[in-house]
């Protein structure tokens, strides 16, 4: 069973290189560890994710802004929010091999989830000895104490080398939302409760990344701080996790039975949140981490009037009464988001043979939601020269308006249709001697339209071309 996971994993791997979704970082250079591009398809793939949260989470709503924070911000910040002092690993070294671990992962693999959690490090290096946790890479059993490693990558600013120059790359994006929490009352005045939505990339120097683009030390978020009267956030925060369950479901295709919700416990819980869930997905390695929805209460605003003695209240002209909000949030990683797209999509199909005496054939399909596939159709002419061409041409040029589309005219039609199953496009547009109505045996009746063929049912409707561009926007935004 094991085995097979791993194999599923290193086929998508492989699909995600090959058809050009995902490449690993720095090739041509012996690579970088854990690092990954993103391709001509992927790039594509991750825009429209990105687009279709932007719009679901912040324009579409009334209720929530958008930001665009930075990425360099003052340290006073992370020492605020808690991430210099308490932002790091439990830390192992294998004395045989040298290899690093993170003792809390080499733990739960043996243990099963949160066995660690509330654990200092004394008690982590007796749960090792006492389990017998063996190196996953020598099989030796003699490992350094556990020492905290902070997971904020560090950088100088500035011409000058030396002390006072120092800043960290953000791991989340969060805090720029907290920080800009005053510029926004003061300039914009929205009413409570509202929510401010960003999206940016973060940084964190990961121990152990891995499970292809599942953990990665550079990495893009996508969060929404939602901000509300305290007494409220219950109500916010069980809003909150319906809505983004919904969003997977509903809108993105993700199937239902791979996914699931679970509530954080007691002991798991940060010490300022009064509710924590993770929606976590089948992922071919298991059950993991999607989205965490988190109950904040009004941490983060206290601590940033604590360190800044800057006011972090709103006042409630209604109620005339003043208070620091509380805050409730989603946070979902785009690339996270993007696996569980591509694992959730993907497929070896068996298609049986109508004719008894040849095999069955297979075909490797995407199965992509419209919304979110790269390539939204695919134009192909059954010829390669004359009228077809030309029409086919047009209508490519056409489409190329207001779609991502495609022109292929190499090979046959059936490597052609493949090959686009294999991109997850869920249109393939023929155009045939029907289509311009010149040839041998044409159906008159026919004349200006073009074949549709629909990705996973593999079924053909003819469609007139004034209508193809309607009928896409139509059949691309369907649910
Ligand atoms: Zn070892």
């Amino acid at each position: 069973m094991a085995k097979k996971v791993q194999d599923a994993l290193k086929d998508l791997v492989s699909l995600c290189k090959r058809r050009g979704f995902i490449f690993p970082g720095s090739e041509i250079y012996d690579g970088l560890a854990n690092t990954w591009d993103y391709g001509p398809y992927g790039c594509e793939l991750k825009r429209n994710i990105k687009d279709l949260w932007w719009k679901k989470f912040v324009t579409s709503r009334s209720d929530v802004l958008g930001l665009d924070s930075s990425i360099l911000l003052n340290p006073k910040v992370w020492q605020a929010s808690g991430h210099v002092g308490n932002f790091s690993d439990p830390l192992v070294d294998c004395k045989s091999c040298r290899e690093r671990f993170r003792a809390d992962h080499l733990l739960e693999e043996k243990l099963g989830e949160g066995c660690t959690m509330g654990k200092n490090f004394k008690e982590i290096a007796e749960m090792i000895v006492e389990n017998e946790i063996e190196c996953p890479k020598c099989k030796a059993k003699d490992f350094t104490e556990p020492r905290a490693f902070n997971l904020m990558f560090k950088t100088e600013m500035g011409a000058v080398e030396g002390a006072g120059n120092m800043v960290y790359l953000r791991p989340e994006t969060a805090q720029g939302i907290f920080i800009n929490f005053k510029n926004i009352m003061d300039n914009v005045r929205p009413k409570i409760p509202f929510g401010v939505g960003q999206i940016g990339k973060s940084f964190r120097n990961e121990i152990t990344p891995g499970n292809f683009i599942f953990r990665t030390r550079e990495f893009e978020q996508m969060e929404v701080e939602f901000f509300c009267e305290p007494g409220t956030e219950a109500e916010w925060y069980k809003y909150w996790k319906q809505f983004c369950m919904d969003w997977l479901v509903d809108d993105l295709g993700v199937t239902k039975e791979k996914l699931r919700l679970r509530e954080h416990t007691a002991e798991e819980l940060s010490h300022y949140s009064n509710g924590t869930s993770d929606i976590e997905y089948a992922f071919p390695f298991g059950w993991g981490e999607l989205w965490g929805i988190a109950s904040r209460t009004d941490y983060d605003l206290t601590q940033h009037q604590n360190e800044s003695k800057v006011k972090q209240e709103y006042f409630d002209a209604a109620q005339n009464k003043r208070y620091i909000p509380y805050v409730v949030e989603p946070s979902l990683g785009v690339d996270r988001l993007l696996l569980v797209l591509l694992a959730d999509a993907y497929e070896v199909e068996t298609l049986k043979s109508e004719d008894p005496s040849k095999p069955d054939d297979t075909r490797v399909v995407l199965r992509f939601h419209p919304a979110v596939a790269p390539v939204k159709a695919a134009i192909l002419p059954l010829v390669k020269k004359g009228k077809v061409k030309e029409e086919a041409q047009n209508i490519y040029k056409k489409l190329l308006n207001h779609f991502y589309v495609e022109y292929d005219e190499t090979q046959s039609i059936g490597k052609r249709y493949r090959r686009q199953d294999e991109l997850g496009t869920p249109y393939c547009i023929t155009v045939d001697f029907d289509t311009i109505g010149e040839g041998d045996d044409v159906n008159p009746e026919l004349k200006g339209t073009v074949t549709v063929r629909e990705r996973d049912s593999m079924k053909q409707e003819r469609v007139a071309i004034e209508d193809l561009e309607l009928w896409l926007f139509k059949n691309i935004a369907r649910s």
